[in-house]
């Protein structure tokens, strides 16, 4: 026993020794993300977790899979155990009115991560990108591309595609994309062969990828029959134009003399980054995630110490009830011109990663 005895003190010293010194606690932040299905949500929550740690914060990060009940009570559970601050990249943005009253009963700060929380005054700060400019870099490649590849089509035939009607960025794409389309459509150098516009037409329900591909399937049946070709497909999201690049792949696009059309996207996400590299897709997005979890570490940090965190915006976002002071990162349009400038040598990817 006594031998025990000795042996236990000793461990015990042992492990005070080896115990580094602890970051100050300050407390836990729940951050509750929409899916794992797109590495873009797994790169912010991991970046979180980096960083709110590094800050003396714990961080309890859950994923909902796209599941909106699911979502609802992983927030839940987070309010009732505690935590000191809710990050929240909602599924569906109106969902979390109740929720948030309850967050909001017990003081717990709320912010919006990337997507606005719609239809509740409980939300305090609302972190993204410039989303409109991300329309607004989508159509302008989509424009420019078809200019370079199809330089004597006229008009371009092009078909739209929309994010997830519940997710408010998705508009604010859709509304960007079309500043710089709509004057075309209206002068005639581009045709929407289909007819399809407006989002409660081209969008894609909690952005996903077969949806699109299926929609484009039909638009190939119905519309592109003849010698009409499509030049150009806006899609705002990189797991939509997978879809959308297999469709017009399986009718022929990109073999032969069948040139593939114009496809934007949007993340940046590796298959997509190689899709451009490959000729399939012509441009997408990059949004720096470790910006996006920096600037919303700060708003945390600020508002837990009773301090304004910094905003740049203070007009745009109104969620329904009231304008969520937000601040706004920039994005940045990648193509097979500047992929390696803007995600190697940001140290965002490993070369290796892409070829
Ligand atoms: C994000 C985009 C993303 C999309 C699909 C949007 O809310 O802002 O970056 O492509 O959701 O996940």
């Amino acid at each position: 026993m006594r031998l025990m005895n000795t042996l236990m003190a000793g461990l015990a010293v042992t492990l005070l020794a080896a115990a580094p010194a602890m970051a100050q606690d300050k407390g836990t932040v729940g951050i509750a993300m929409p899916t794992k299905s797109s590495a873009r949500w797994i790169d912010d929550g991991n970046n979180m977790v980096k960083q709110f740690q590094a800050e003396g914060f714990q961080a309890d990060l859950q994923y909902a899979e796209d599941d909106i009940p699911n979502q609802l009570s992983q927030v839940e559970n987070m309010v009732t155990k505690g935590v000191n601050a809710l990050v929240i990249a909602s599924i569906d943005g109106t969902t979390l009115s109740n929720v948030l009253a309850n967050a909001a009963a017990a003081e717990i700060p709320v912010i919006a991560y990337d997507r606005l929380i719609r239809d509740t005054p409980n939300v305090d700060y609302y972190a993204t990108f410039d989303n409109f400019q991300v329309g607004v870099l989508q159509a302008q490649s989509l424009v420019d591309g078809m200019k370079q590849r199809f330089p004597d089509a006229k008009p371009f035939n092009v078909e739209l595609f929309g994010g997830s009607p519940d997710d408010n960025n998705a508009y604010f794409f859709y509304n960007g994309a079309m500043s710089v389309l709509q004057p075309m459509i209206d002068s005639g150098d581009i045709k929407i062969v289909s007819g399809q516009m407006g989002m409660d037409k081209v969008g894609t329900l909690r952005w996903d990828g077969s949806v699109a591909q299926a929609r484009m399937d039909n638009l190939l049946s119905a519309n592109y029959t003849g010698d009409q070709k499509v030049n150009g497909v806006l899609s705002p999201y990189d797991g939509l134009s997978i879809g959308i690049i297999s469709s017009l792949k399986g009718v022929g696009y990109g073999s032969g003399d069948l040139q593939m059309p114009i496809i934007t996207g949007q993340d940046s996400e590796v298959p997509s980054v190689k899709a451009i590299l490959r000729g399939d897709q012509y441009s997408t997005i990059f949004k720096d995630t470790r910006e996006l979890a920096k600037v919303t570490v700060g708003m945390v940090e600020a508002v837990l110490n009773g301090k304004k965190p910094e905003v740049n915006d203070t007009t745009t976002y109104n969620n329904g009830v009231k304008v969520v002071p937000s601040y706004l990162l920039k994005p940045v349009l990648v193509t097979k011109d500047n992929w390696k400038q803007v995600l190697v040598d940001s140290g965002y990817y490993k070369e290796d990663q892409i070829q």
